[in-house]
């Protein structure tokens, strides 16, 4: 069996699910999404979705705020629920980080950023909780907060469905079709094979070995993150705030049902490198314990908290940490992978970008610093903390 479509989309996780959106909203007609097991899946549906809008580049920093715009109004720009709770983000920094953060948010506020760099004895002001020994100075991003991946990937499905892009679960991509350096098409697991002049690999985790089957490969490493869910106690009170220490190395997240998500901002994830057929494998509690004693340095009052359990999360890396958004040397083989354990935040304004990208329009937001061709040039290499301050 044959069919046809404009675009194929493979993978259904939060980036697949916005560029199907953009593009039908651009007026693109036969879109089809391609997801081998169910949506949210694959690192969407383990994420904690934070989103915070400290970013080292315009570029970045603009995706983020056209993102933090759609996040806060998601059900009337796109329809369904973000879950977004706007609680407010705060980030520590060492002494000898401030001068940095300080010359980013100068650069952030100039492009329409909300925060203020906050003296440590301050932070009392915002969450009394936080320890701020040693710190040299808090960002405080009033507006920031976190959503719920899996909700933000319905909407975007469900409102995709209703400009007729068909979403097929349980199909799984096997062969990029090719014809000389141009992408014809796929074929699935079900046998069939589908003609289409643009395939786009939105596929997470399994990018390289989606991109490896045109012939094209990605400088992505599959990098393990683990998180760990701890129960705060009874006598906690009201959830503390989101919080990344980049100084100690940790961050927080509060969840619903007195819980908090917590992880490393320390361990450089590229030297862990992980099946992604791993992902959600249960963590136990020595791996949990070097994190939980920083966090508990961040915000004392969790000392007390019960660990309830961990699992194997995974990154996306590319050197940089940051996407890559661009055509293939295939042609008409489009890459939007590489979100390095920040595409949730980042995949309103990365569908957007997308959609303009593979129609010929002018993206909003500049598309040069996410080319694939970059890494011949610049060799980058960094740590997570690198996507936030360099
Ligand atoms: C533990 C963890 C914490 C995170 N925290 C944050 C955070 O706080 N803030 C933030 O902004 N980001 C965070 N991220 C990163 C963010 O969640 C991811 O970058 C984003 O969800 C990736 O979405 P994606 O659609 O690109 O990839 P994925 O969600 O991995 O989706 C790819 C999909 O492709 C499918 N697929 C694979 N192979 C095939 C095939 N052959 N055919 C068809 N389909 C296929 C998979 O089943 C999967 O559903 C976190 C990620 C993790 C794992």
């Amino acid at each position: 069996m044959t069919r046809t479509a404009d675009v194929v989309i493979v993978g259904g996780g939060v980036t697949g699910a916005s560029i199907a959106y953009h593009l039908a909203q651009r007026g693109v007609r036969k879109i089809l999404v391609l997801e081998r097991k169910f949506l949210g899946a694959g690192g969407t549906g383990r994420s904690i979705g934070i989103v915070r809008q400290l970013y080292p580049t315009p570029e970045t920093t603009q995706m983020v705020l056209r993102s933090l715009k759609i996040f806060q109004s998601f059900g009337d720009a796109v329809g369904g629920h973000a879950g977004y709770t706007g609680c407010g983000v705060l980030i520590g920094v060492s002494p000898s980080m401030r001068p940095q953060l300080e010359k980013t948010l100068t650069l952030q506020q100039a492009l329409g950023v909300r925060a203020q760099v906050l003296e440590p004895s301050d932070v009392a002001r915002v969450d009394g909780r936080i320890d701020t020994t040693g710190l040299g100075a808090v960002l405080y991003e009033p507006e920031s907060g976190y959503g719920d991946p899996v909700g933000v990937t319905s909407g975007y499905a469900d409102a995709a469905r209703r400009r007729n892009v068909v979403i097929e679960q349980g199909t799984a991509v096997t062969v990029i079709a090719t014809r000389g350096a141009r992408a014809t098409g796929v074929m699935t697991t079900a046998g069939e094979r589908i003609e289409a002049p643009v395939v786009v690999n939105a596929a997470g985790l399994w990018s390289p070995g989606i991109a490896a089957l045109a012939g094209v490969t990605l400088p992505i490493v599959i990098g393990r993150h683990p998180v760990f869910i701890v129960e705060r106690d009874a006598g906690f009170g009201a959830p503390h705030i989101v919080y990344l220490d980049l100084a100690g190395g940790s961050y927080v997240r509060p969840e619903s049902g007195g819980l908090t998500l917590t992880g490393s901002l320390t361990d450089d994830e590229t030297r862990h490198p992980m099946d992604p057929e791993l992902l959600g494998a249960e963590v136990g509690l020595d791996e949990a314990e070097g994190v939980l004693e920083r966090t508990s340095r961040a915000l004392p009052r969790l000392a007390d908290a019960r660990y309830r359990q961990g699992y194997a999360g995974a990154f996306d890396i590319t050197p940089d940490w940051m996407p890559i958004l661009d055509e293939s040397p295939v042609r008409g083989f489009w890459i939007a992978a590489g979100m390095s354990g920040h595409g949730f935040k980042l995949a309103p304004a990365v569908g957007e970008m997308m959609a303009a990208l593979i129609t010929g329009a002018e993206p909003p937001v500049s598309a040069s610093p996410f080319r694939l061709d970059r890494f011949a040039t610049t060799g980058t290499a960094g740590t997570f903390v690198s996507s936030y301050l360099r």
